[in-house]
């Protein structure tokens, strides 16, 4: 018997996903997607033909898949009947009306993934699903698991290169009991890469997001700004300066003094897998950085950035920031807020976190903290622990 997974989205992750897990005998696909017409536009595409999917492998080599889900609708009820496994596949913003379509939905000994899960993935998917969290399993890997686009809307999409590794995280219900090991079932859905590599904790994931990286990185630059276009835009990690690097290397501190406190409070935690952000390069880039003297010095050498550049608009007078892109308008949000949301139920002080913060959201016209609190009118709007009513380390664990 075929196992039903459903895949919730219509973008780039979603169509890739979805063939690919198509294309193997043992999987039925359902599709839910929410947004504007995609359902009624990706179904009627595939009505009569399969989807083709491209995918270059590791060795560079390129193969076609041509299946298609058995179905593509915007009918939550539709979509959910018969799902043992739900993966979202759409950026963090549109996460929650996903969460709020599928509970009603949802059986016991139901895995839900996030993939990615973006930080505070978890705690949203519990607060929006109620009771029900008990009895499923919320896992989330660290990023997509492929880089990938859409050729053609419902008919054509790309795999380009698929990551060697990635760490997935698992938050078990304590009435949960799934029928199949969580990290076994994704993988086989996945294919042979990239490798999942199970996760000691999801808070440990959260507070190792991105999210410690860009907005630091932003504010580090452009909270001085004298607001004048540039000429060029400039580079993001090989443009990294003093007062950047103190800033990335503060913000690791307060979230190593965050994860140590929490192992304090629960013995039964294991936050080892908070590492400070030098020390994550030199484990994931051993070979990419020529000078490992410093952070700041192993951004500027690493060659796995070359050439990577600040998110800028182009105006009639030079290049602007963009304070919308993801570095912020998602970082903020689903990121740094989360974190400091996190360290603050942990009662460790985050001054460095609370200065980006107040830039951030100014930029973005919210107001998730005011002074070192997280109690701005728009906390609801982020995802941090506070955003659910949360107050103490023990409700993130006990679930
Ligand atoms: P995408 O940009 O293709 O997602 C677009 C889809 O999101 C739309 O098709 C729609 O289904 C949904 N959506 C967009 N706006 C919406 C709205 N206002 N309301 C509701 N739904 C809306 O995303 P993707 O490329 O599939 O990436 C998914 C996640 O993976 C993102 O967080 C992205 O940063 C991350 N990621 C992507 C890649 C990649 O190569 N595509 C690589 C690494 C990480």
């Amino acid at each position: 018997e075929k196992c039903r997974i459903l895949v919730c989205g219509g973008g780039n992750g979603a169509h890739c996903l979805s063939a690919l897990a198509a294309s193997k005998d043992n999987l039925d696909v359902h599709v839910l997607t929410l947004y504007q017409d995609e359902a009624e536009r990706w179904a009627k595409h595939v009505e009569n033909e399969n989807m083709k999917l491209t995918i270059t492998k590791q060795d560079g080599t390129q193969y076609d898949t041509f299946s298609k889900p058995s179905l593509i609708t915007k009918d939550a009820a539709k979509a959910m009947s018969g799902v043992e496994i739900v993966f979202l596949v759409v950026p963090a913003f549109a996460h929650a009306q996903y969460f709020t379509a599928i509970a009603p939905h949802l059986q016991p000994n139901t895995l839900i993934v996030g993939l990615p899960g973006q930080a505070g993935f978890e705690l949203q998917c519990r607060h929006i699903i109620g009771d029900k969290a008990s009895s499923c399993t919320i896992a989330a890997s660290e990023s997509l698991p492929f880089a990938c686009r859409i050729v053609e809307f419902g008919r054509h999409a790309r795999i380009l290169g698929l990551k060697d590794s990635l760490g997935m995280s698992a938050l078990k219900g304590k009435a949960c009991q799934l029928s199949f090991p969580v990290v076994e079932t994704v993988q086989g859905i996945l294919g042979e890469y990239p490798k999942l590599e199970l996760l000691k904790n999801y808070i440990a994931i959260n507070l190792m997001a991105d999210a410690n990286v860009h907005p630091p990185m932003m504010y580090g630059r452009w909270g001085n700004w004298d607001g004048k276009p540039l000429k060029e835009e400039p580079l993001f990690y090989q443009g990294v300066d003093d007062r950047q690097a103190d800033l990335l290397s503060r913000v690791s501190e307060e979230l190593l003094a965050a994860a140590k406190a929490i192992e304090q409070k629960r013995k039964d935690v294991d936050m080892s897998e908070v590492i400070h952000l030098f020390d994550w390069y030199k484990i994931h880039y051993p070979d990419q950085i020529t000078d490992k003297s410093s952070l700041k010095m192993a951004m500027r050498t690493n060659k796995a950035y070359d050439g990577l550049v600040h998110p800028m608009v182009k105006t009639d007078e030079g290049y602007v920031p963009n304070f919308n892109y993801r570095y912020t308008s998602e970082d903020v949000p689903f990121g740094m807020v989360v974190m400091k949301g996190i360290a603050d139920l942990a009662g460790v002080p985050t001054p460095a976190m609370d200065e980006i913060l107040a830039w951030g959201q100014q930029k973005l016209g919210k107001e998730y903290i005011v002074g070192s609190k997280l109690i701005g009118k728009d906390i609801g709007l982020a995802r941090a622990p506070q955003s659910f009513g949360m107050t103490s380390v023990d409700e993130l664990f006990d679930i």
